[in-house]
């Protein structure tokens, strides 16, 4: 028999419960804080934006968290994932390396988002909740939340970043087709979206402002609830089903990562490959290096302080401990718009903290080098933010080859690129420029930190 390109696994396979690092760490994360007392939030804060249930999850400590039946039965539309050992991008190579991807392109948005949208909108609508607000950057997450919304019948309300909105219609057309209602932000449907448009009438918007608006919805309204799609601990906790299944189905292939590679942009697809190889490694004396690969352009891993901030520019948010590039930070414009956030989840940013993951950050033409290769190869066109991933994949791989020694390396393939090919088709014109950021904003942008008294 020939040597297997993939890796299936029964449905039977499907994990029970969801992995929660937070249960595995030698410290926990420091508390997040009320912008206006500078005390530690309890849940009964989050109340009006979320369902006890997942602020619940949000604060647990507890290993395992049981998935829903219901929520199982949805994931079960594209879960278990396939995971695939890329032989002809290992050829292409002449790498020594053994090069796996976990492949989260299948699912119906065509991300890893679904993940946790179908359980947030779970979790709503048992709560009784009948509407949802949310923003979107790029789209992959209002397009999840839309999905998810469809199928338990919860409405969803997507404030969607002006310049996307205007630059990826299709990306509209899908939310709208599971009837979602998707407008672009800032808009006049909120307080803060009006003041943001007096102020800059042709304001391109941003995903901070979109926060800022759906929070607001949700504040103030009854039977609407807010939804995020990264960063925060119960967003990580559903999409850990990744590194799970990836594990088993690693041991299908006798084998183990040296290294387990993820792109991070509010850090949640990286933590749902990941997490589960930390606990592995915090558990059980695993070893495993893990890398978070950012872009060059908004390199909160990188670049930013690990500070207290605000979630959100419109500073509804309460206060989280995070690698930051000040929420006033404006990246510039790139074509992984899914990266363009300037914090890290809490959880991650802790993680990093305690050594357990390096970070290293890439400028976009280097990422659409690696997609490009990569797709030749394997078939697979990968989502922008992808790119980073594969990047850092090709590149440990590429070191294995010089260095003449092999190792096994998983990456997470968080999504496709189908909706993105505009982006290709500026990379193919020569149209893509590496941009950084400008120093001197983010200095302005870190200045502009919240002052949290010392101690906590
Ligand atoms: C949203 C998105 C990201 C960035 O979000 P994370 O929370 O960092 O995973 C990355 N890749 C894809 C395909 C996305 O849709």
């Amino acid at each position: 028999m020939s040597d297997p390109i993939k890796y299936l696994l029964d449905e039977s396979k499907l994990p029970k419960a969801w992995y929660n690092l937070a249960a595995d760490l030698p410290s926990p994360p420091p508390p997040v804080l009320h912008p206006g007392t500078m005390k530690p939030v309890g849940p009964d804060d989050l109340a009006p934006l979320f369902p006890m249930s997942l602020i619940m999850q949000e604060v647990s400590t507890e290993r395992e968290i049981e998935i829903p039946e219901p929520v199982r039965e949805v994931y079960r539309q594209w879960r278990p994932t396939p995971l695939f050992r890329a032989r002809r991008l290992e050829k292409a190579l002449e790498t020594p390396a053994r090069i796996y991807y976990k492949y989260e392109g299948v699912s119906p948005a065509g991300s890893h988002k679904p993940n946790t949208a179908v359980a947030q909108a779970f979790y709503n609508k048992e709560a009784g909740i009948r509407k949802i607000a949310t923003e979107t950057g790029a789209g992959q997450w209002g397009s999840s939340l839309a999905f998810a919304g469809a199928l338990f019948g919860i409405e969803v309300l997507v404030f969607m970043v002006r310049v996307s909105y205007d630059q990826k219609p299709y990306r509209r057309a899908f939310m709208e087709t599971f009837g979602a209602r998707c407008i672009a932000s800032p808009s006049n449907e909120t307080h803060y979206g009006r003041q943001v448009l007096a102020a800059t009438p042709d304001s391109n918007g941003s995903l901070g402002i979109a926060i800022s608006e759906a929070v607001e919805i949700a504040a103030t309204r009854d039977d609407t609830k807010y939804a995020l799609g990264s960063v925060l601990n119960h967003v990580l906790l559903h999409q850990t089903v990744i590194g799970q299944e990836a594990i088993a189905q690693l041991e299908m292939a006798d084998d183990y990562p040296d290294i387990v590679v993820g792109c991070t942009g509010g850090g949640s697809n990286f933590a749902g490959i990941a997490f589960p190889f930390i606990g592995a490694k915090l558990r059980h004396g695993r070893n495993v290096q893990v890398l978070a690969i950012e872009p060059a352009a908004c390199p909160s891993l990188t670049r930013g302080k690990y500070a207290y901030d605000f979630g959100d520019t419109g500073h509804m948010t309460p206060l989280t401990k995070m690698h930051t590039l000040g929420s006033t930070f404006m990246p510039p414009g790139f074509h992984a718009g899914g990266l363009r956030y300037h914090g890290m989840a809490p959880m991650v940013s802790h993680a990093r903290e305690l050594g357990l993951i390096d970070a290293r950050a890439y400028t976009q033409r280097a990422c659409f080098d690696a997609g490009v290769q990569f797709a030749r190869a394997e078939g697979i066109v990968p989502a922008p933010e992808a790119n980073h991933a594969v990047r850092g994949a090709i590149d440990e791989a590429i070191r294995c080859r010089e260095e003449g020694v092999s190792r096994a390396i998983l990456f997470n393939l968080c999504g496709h690129g189908h909706f993105d090919m505009q982006a290709y088709t500026d990379y193919f014109a020569g149209r893509l420029i590496d941009q950084t950021y400008d120093e001197n904003e983010l200095a302005m942008a870190l200045a502009g930190l919240p002052t949290v008294p010392a101690g906590v």
